[in-house]
């Protein structure tokens, strides 16, 4: 296992890169500021370093300020090695990390935990771009009592009903790509054919089981169906596993880590479990370089840095 201490993706490796506040300021320092630097206050890319480096002056508003100024990381006063320790815990970890768990490995109280973990959460926010190719389309219910809730739902007529306990998430996998998962108001014809349209390139192929809400898709997509009602579960590569398998585990992360998901944040761990699924293959550190950036900036960048 020799070279493990240096690799990244490995915990000893990931606390003996990031050894210190200082390293993790610098490596902050690059990404925020890889256009060049900026003032925080004003947008202006004229400043000047002090001696020492930990500090900056603008040159158009005089005003003084560091490298997390402005951003999250700088309003919360926690020390960024414990935002590069939550993000690379909620990054790594397959089925999530609840606050309760982060606040004690990261050594903040839970209150501040919660608030690091919606935060990365929310810089963990799903892409609109179309999926295109073959796309294996679905939905899952999350949340209350699961009884006779996938019969009901498979019986023609009734899609939509019993909805009452339980929230609908619909989910497009694109073959080879990325997952989109979106908590929906309900699972009726109208409302999926919306969001498919929104999301996948017209000349795709879609993938689906039997429910009545897809009966008008295939007028604009090529539509193969599976029957589950008749034990069809494969047909050739006709079939939906792999968004069955991405809700398998959002729900073994439902269980076992976070045990509730309020309706008003459930998007929210939808984008978190979206996120990992689809980073999964990518190496980690370009993936922890790009969340550490997304973090610090989901909060609102100068409107004139934006348009510069
Ligand atoms: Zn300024």
């Amino acid at each position: 296992m020799k070279g493990m201490e240096t690799r990244f993706e490995t915990l000893i490796g990931f606390l003996g890169k990031f050894k210190d506040e200082e390293t993790c300021r610098d490596f902050f320092e690059k990404l925020r500021f890889r256009n060049g630097a900026y003032c925080p206050h004003c947008g202006l890319m004229h400043v000047y370093r002090f001696k020492g480096g930990k500090r900056f002056r603008c040159a158009g508003c005089r005003q003084d300020f560091t490298i997390i100024t402005g951003t999250v990381f700088g309003e919360s006063k926690i020390p960024l090695r414990k935002w590069f320790i939550a993000i690379y815990l909620l990054t790594t970890n397959h089925k999530g990390i609840s606050s309760v768990q982060l606040a004690k490995q990261v050594g903040v109280t839970q209150k501040t935990a919660w608030f690091m973990d919606h935060r990365i959460r929310k810089a963990m926010k799903q892409s609109n771009g179309q999926l295109s190719g073959i796309i294996e389309i679905d939905e899952t219910y999350v949340g209350g009592k699961e009884r006779n809730k996938h019969a009901a739902l498979r019986t023609r007529g009734t899609q939509g009903r019993s909805v009452k306990t339980k929230t609908p998430v619909f989910g497009m996998l694109q073959r080879g790509g990325e997952m989109r998962a979106k908590v929906v108001n309900d699972v009726r014809m109208v409302t999926l054919e919306k969001y498919i349209v929104e999301s996948v390139r017209i000349g795709s192929t879609l993938y689906s089981d039997e429910l009545n809400s897809y009966d008008r898709i295939g007028k604009l997509f090529p539509h193969e169906r599976i029957r589950h009602a008749q034990g069809e579960y494969v047909r050739g590569s006709v079939h939906s596993n792999g968004a069955e398998s991405f809700w398998a585990l959002f729900k073994r992360g439902y269980i076992g880590i976070y045990h509730f998901m309020s309706a008003k944040h459930l998007q929210r761990y939808v984008d978190e479990f979206a996120y990992r699924f689809n980073t999964n293959e990518r190496e980690f550190q370009g993936v922890f370089g790009d969340l550490v950036h997304k973090v610090a900036t989901t909060r609102g960048l100068p409107y004139k840095v934006l348009k510069a």
